[in-house]
């Protein structure tokens, strides 16, 4: 009778943490188990083993590249954030591996998720203080500049978060989004009666797209930068206006030079902050070279993507100019109204020697004409001698800025694409642009434009 008792009332018992237990979530237990583990704090540790083989200590794993140094970090899952839990993140753990056949162009963002961290090299072990009891972080100093990394960061046991890849750039051959604004600043403040800056919009993500007219005169030529987040712009166009600034500013007298040296900085710092694979479109996902409204709904095809399809490398964007940065561009070209236009292009930083006009152009003489004059005295400037690579090819599309530069405004509009070096186009196409690549285009760049400004001006 008494032993029957007991049973019904530790069976009771056992329903009521029965029902406690489904409610944390915990693993079955025996009734014994339960029994002896009625302490607190180890009921919580077997519930603690249990989950953290379910379920991930970190979560928002961040890397980035500044400086020639790599920053990782993640915060505590939520699930783990209790003070019972404090054992748990004792310790921090941080792997990494280079991976030296990352293939720029080849490679996207799956090249990374198939990589193992149990194959990659445990560079950090040991106690890490957190900010605000929630963010751990971890800076790397032995990296080399120019490689590609794939970092992890793990907590004391348990499955760590990543894979997190970045790549080391060159802080002088990717500008970041602040320090074009530097150099746009130094520039006023030194030549302040040659200067004009003006902000003439907002990105997708909010940052200032800015442009700069350097001359005194009326008459101008338009430079644009990063269109393409990847390829090339601020580091050309800005010294091409430091340049002339402090050679030829008889030149900028007769021909002023107006520049947006970026205007796809959302996208530009990402690539700038270490994201390894090209990066080609806004922070929309909208290709900015197929949102301009000229022929905008003309559905193109290239490389393998289609511009109607919004998960397509070319996407043309919901409706024509559905872009602030593209509405940035078209007000200030109108309102400056240049004689021509080069948007640069390309890849990692580099781009010259090959001019791309619209396709629909190919058969109008009279443009056809009008955009040689331009781009004779540019490739003589840049003193390439490759007579048959001076040929500009009329190739753009439908919603490209050089379609819309022609077809809306009637002024030879470039591409400016693909050096005419073999050597120099293979270094730049596998994103390994170093400095002496980048100072060589720089001058091509600043010769190019000389010539041409000498020439319209006389
Ligand atoms: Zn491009």
């Amino acid at each position: 009778m008494l032993l029957m008792k007991k049973e019904v009332s530790i069976t009771n018992l056992s329903k009521r943490i029965l029902n406690r237990r489904k409610f944390l979530g915990l693993a079955s237990f025996t009734v014994s188990e339960i029994l002896s583990s009625l302490d607190k704090n180890k009921l919580y540790a077997k519930k603690t083993n249990n989950l953290i083989e379910e379920y991930r200590t970190f979560r928002d794993g961040h890397v980035f590249c500044k400086n020639n140094q790599v920053f990782v970090s993640a915060f505590k899952a939520m699930r783990f954030s209790k003070p019972v839990h404090n054992d748990l993140y004792k310790e921090i753990r941080i792997f990494h591996t280079e991976c030296p056949d990352f293939t720029f162009g080849t490679d996207y963002e799956e090249y990374f998720r198939a990589l193992d961290y149990k194959k990659a090299d445990l560079v950090f072990q040991g106690p890490v203080e957190p900010a605000l009891q929630s963010k751990f972080s971890f800076t790397d100093e032995n990296v080399k500049t120019g490689a590609v990394y794939c970092y992890w960061i793990a907590s004391s046991t348990g499955e760590p978060e990543g894979p997190l890849p970045v790549k080391v750039r060159d802080p002088d051959v990717w500008w970041t989004f602040e320090k074009v604004k530097a150099k746009i600043d130094f520039l006023k403040n030194a030549y302040p009666d040659y200067i004009q800056v003006q902000q003439i919009g907002f990105t997708a993500n909010r940052r200032s797209i800015t442009a700069i007219k350097a001359g005194q005169a009326e008459k101008c030529i338009a430079l644009i930068g990063a269109v393409h987040a990847g390829e090339a712009g601020p580091e050309l166009i800005m010294y091409v206006l430091k340049k002339l600034l402090e050679k030829h500013k008889d030149l900028l007298k007769k021909v002023s030079v107006i520049a947006i040296p970026s205007a796809n900085p959302d996208m530009r710092d990402k690539l700038a902050f270490g994201n390894p694979w090209y990066i080609r479109r806004n922070a929309n996902l909208v290709d900015i070279n197929r949102n301009f409204p000229t022929d905008w709904e003309k559905t193109e095809q290239n490389y393998g993507y289609s511009t109607d399809d919004p998960q397509g490398y070319t996407y043309r964007g919901q409706y024509p100019a559905s872009e602030s940065e593209t509405t940035a561009i078209m007000n200030y070209i109108k309102q400056t109204k240049p004689a021509a236009l080069f948007s640069f292009h390309f890849l990692a930083s580099i781009a010259g020697g090959t001019l791309l006009g619209s396709k629909d152009a190919v058969n109008d003489k009279g443009y056809v004409n009008l955009c040689y004059k331009i781009a004779r005295p540019y490739w003589k400037g840049m003193n390439l001698n490759e007579p048959k690579k001076e040929e500009i090819v009329f190739y753009c599309t439908a919603g490209s800025l050089p379609t819309w530069g022609y077809k809306s405004l009637g002024i030879p509009a470039f591409d400016v694409e693909d050096p005419f070096d073999p050597a120099d186009w293979a270094q730049c196409a596998k994103d390994h642009t170093d400095t002496s690549l980048l100072q060589k285009y720089q001058q091509l760049q600043f010769q190019g434009f000389t010539s041409l400004l000498t020439s319209i001006g006389s």
